[in-house]
This record gives C-alpha cells, sequence and structure tokens, in this order.
C-alpha cells in the first residue's frame, strides 16, 4: 500500500475580529513595493466600508471585486493572470481572496498560473501542477465548501468542470473570522451548508473512509446537526461552529473523496450552470435510495428552515442533454468508486442516472 502525503494550510488564525490581523500577518511577506499583494473580494462587499477599510493597501496593491453569478471559468482565470502580468513590472507578493469558495478558488488558481506556464485547462485534474504558487490567503466569508482548506480549486473549463488538484494548491495562510459571514442570506447559508454536510455523509459512507477521514467526518456532521437542527445555539455560536464544520468537513474529503451527490451535481453545473451548494441540495433531495439516514436528516433540516428548492429543472430537458449531464458525473470515477466500491461500474448504469436526473 502507497500512502498519500498530503500538504495542509501552513498557517491558520481564528477568531472574531482577527481579520484586523491581515495587515500583520501580510507584513512580512511583502518582497517590495513593485511587488503588490492582490486582494480578490466578492462584490457583495462593495462598497462595504465595515469591510474594506480594514483591507491594509500600501505601495501598488490592488483590490479586485469579483462577480460570484457564475462559478469561475479557466478562461476567466487565464484572462485574471494576464491582466497581473501586463499591470506589474514584478509577480506580486500574494493573492488573498475573500469571500465564499467562488473567490477562494479564484485566488488559488490565480496564484498557480502566475508561475506555471500555458493555460488553466492544462491543469485540470490530478499533481499536474509542477511549480509551487504565489503566496495565497484564503478569507471565507461564508462557510461550507470546505474550500478554504482542501487541496483543489474547481473551474469549468471548455470540456469539464473539474479541480486543480495539486500540493501546491493548498492557502499558506488561512484567516478564520466568523464574524464576516454575518450578512450572509439565509437561503445562501443553507446551500453552502449543506454543501458541508454532504461531504460528512459522502466520506462517513464511502468506501475509502478511514480513521483520519472519520475523525473529521464525525465531527463536522455533528456541529452541523446541532446548527441545523437544534435551537440551542445563539448566532454567533452558530457562525463559530459552521465555520469550523466547514474546515472539518473539508480535512474528511482531504483523505477519502466525496461521493454520488457531487458527481451528479458536477453535472448540473456544467450544463446548467447551478451552482455548486443549491445543486448538491437538488440532487441529495433524491438520493435515498444511497443515503437513506443523511437524506432523511437533509429533509428536516430542509423543513426547519422552510427551504423551497427548485422543483422541475431538468423535465424540460432533451435526450443529448441529459447525457451530457450523465458523461460529466460517470468522468468522475473516484467520486464513485467511493460511493460504490471497486466495482461501481457494475452498480450504476447510464440509465439508472437518466432517471434520477429527469425527477430534479
Ligand atoms: P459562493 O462563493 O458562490 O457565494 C455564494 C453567494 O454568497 C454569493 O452571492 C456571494 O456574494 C454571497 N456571499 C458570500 N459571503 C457573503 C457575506 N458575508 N454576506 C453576504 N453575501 C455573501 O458560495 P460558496 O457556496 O461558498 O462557493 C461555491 C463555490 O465553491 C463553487 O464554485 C464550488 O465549485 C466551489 N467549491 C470549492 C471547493 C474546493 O475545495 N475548492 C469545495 C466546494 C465548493
Ligand atoms: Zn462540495
Amino acid at each position: 500500500m502507497i500512502y498519500k502525503n498530503y500538504p495542509m494550510v501552513s498557517r491558520v488564525i481564528f477568531g472574531r475580529g482577527s481579520f484586523n490581523q491581515l495587515d500583520e500577518i501580510l507584513a512580512s511577506k511583502r518582497k517590495g513595493r513593485n511587488a503588490p499583494f492582490i486582494f480578490y473580494v466578492d462584490d457583495v462587499f462593495k462598497g462595504n466600508h465595515w469591510l474594506t477599510s480594514r483591507i491594509p493597501l500600501s505601495y501598488k496593491d490592488k483590490i479586485i471585486y469579483i462577480p460570484t453569478e457564475e462559478e469561475p471559468k479557466t478562461s476567466q482565470i487565464d484572462k485574471l493572470v494576464e491582466d497581473i502580468i501586463l499591470e506589474f513590472s514584478e509577480l506580486p507578493s500574494g493573492i488573498i481572496g475573500i469571500g465564499g469558495g467562488i473567490v477562494m478558488d479564484i485566488a488559488k488558481a490565480v496564484s498557480l498560473m502566475l508561475t506555471n506556464p500555458g493555460e488553466s485547462k492544462d491543469y485540470q485534474g490530478w499533481d499536474l501542477i509542477k511549480n509551487p504558487a504565489i503566496y495565497h490567503v484564503g478569507v471565507p466569508t461564508i462557510s461550507g465548501t470546505g474550500a478554504e482548506v482542501s487541496r483543489t480549486t474547481i473551474l469549468t473549463g471548455p470540456d469539464r468542470k473539474l479541480g486543480i488538484n495539486s500540493d501546491y494548491t493548498p492557502f499558506d495562510q488561512v484567516v478564520l473570522d466568523p464574524e464576516l459571514t454575518k450578512g450572509v442570506p439565509k437561503d445562501q447559508w443553507f446551500y453552502t451548508g449543506m454543501d458541508c454536510f454532504v461531504h460528512c455523509v459522502e466520506s462517513l459512507d464511502g468506501t475509502f473512509l478511514n480513521a483520519f477521514s472519520q475523525s473529521y467526518g464525525e465531527k463536522a456532521f455533528e456541529l452541523c446537526k446541532e446548527i441545523f437542527l437544534s435551537d440551542t445555539l445563539t448566532e454567533e455560536e452558530s457562525q463559530d461552529k459552521l465555520m469550523m464544520a466547514s474546515w472539518h468537513g473539508g480535512m474528511s474529503i482531504a483523505y477519502s473523496q466525496v461521493g454520488v451527490a457531487h458527481a451528479m451535481s458536477y453535472g448540473l453545473s456544467y450544463l446548467l450552470g447551478i451552482k455548486h451548494g443549491i445543486g448538491n441540495c437538488i440532487v441529495f433531495d433524491h438520493l435515498e435510495e444511497y443515503y437513506p439516514e443523511g437524506v432523511a436528516m437533509f429533509k428536516q433540516m430542509k423543513e426547519k428552515h422552510n427551504i423551497e428548492l427548485p422543483q422541475g429543472i431538468c423535465a424540460e430537458l432533451h435526450d443529448d442533454q441529459i447525457d451530457i449531464m450523465v458523461n460529466v458525473a460517470l468522468s468522475l470515477e473516484p467520486l464513485w468508486e467511493n460511493a460504490l466500491g471497486k466495482n461501481w461500474k457494475t452498480k450504476i448504469t447510464r440509465e439508472k442516472l437518466t432517471t434520477l436526473y429527469k425527477k430534479m
């Protein structure tokens, strides 16, 4: 047996208000006056003085606001990298992503592509990155994806939606300040929070499970139950705990894999542009056959928070469109192997996936 030797986030700061320390965290990483820090910030924070006034800017540092209607594309990353190369005489001192999974993934991908030649689509896959990234920092403002801790950055390319998975992808520094999540709208809080819940279920029910993944997965699962089903937490406690659940959920899948919901959700996202959190919810709602207990609990959570998921999104699709989604889902082989075991190909068919998609 060959075991994988995974990198982790090198430094993490946790606490309400810890974002105030960004200045001192970055100071020692500055490479010079001409090597700026580039801050990618979710454009929901444009004009939000409470947050932006604390972004420490000097010399040629720059804030770039990122719209988040759509998930990151490889072409978008290539453009952002080109913009930096054209505008500055030196490589940046660091790239900082302040936002949800979208902005954090953009920060990771840009930091990798500044030091690796060619186009980002050529690096979608596992361990194709050869050179270390620029110093990069993740500051989540919504909790659940685990993007702050993972070794991937998920991009939609011309041919597929697939991560750049590499040892250089994880952040060098993460700032976990739960207070930054206070403005998240309720529905989005639920969708992104459920991404974490689904990570736990898929990891804990998967065939790749081991004590490493289990210990993180169980903790995250327990926190999700408390956050989404109990009535005992204050809003602040709930924010603190969801931030840690996201971290643990991400750690859990680091040493295992996700499963059926993620595979199918990638199909929805690729064809219809449905975002990760809500896509997982739409799919997971129909997976009682694979995750009976997890889906029952998910339905309880959905009801408790009065969440109405879109229905019938695939009802009008043509067969060739469904085929595209089935192809995307089935191409994610490690996810199926984790969910169904080594001989997964005998357990899941195109017909089965088509039937499931048509229910959504
Ligand atoms: P997101 O980045 O799509 O953001 C969701 C919405 O929440 C946006 O409209 C954003 O503006 C808003 N928002 C964020 N913080 C806010 C705040 N504090 N106040 C008000 N609004 C706020 O959401 P997400 O669910 O965190 O990320 C999804 C993305 O993450 C997808 O692109 C997915 O592929 C990726 N992802 C990556 C990993 C990974 O390991 N790299 C894992 C899972 C998902
Ligand atoms: Zn996910």
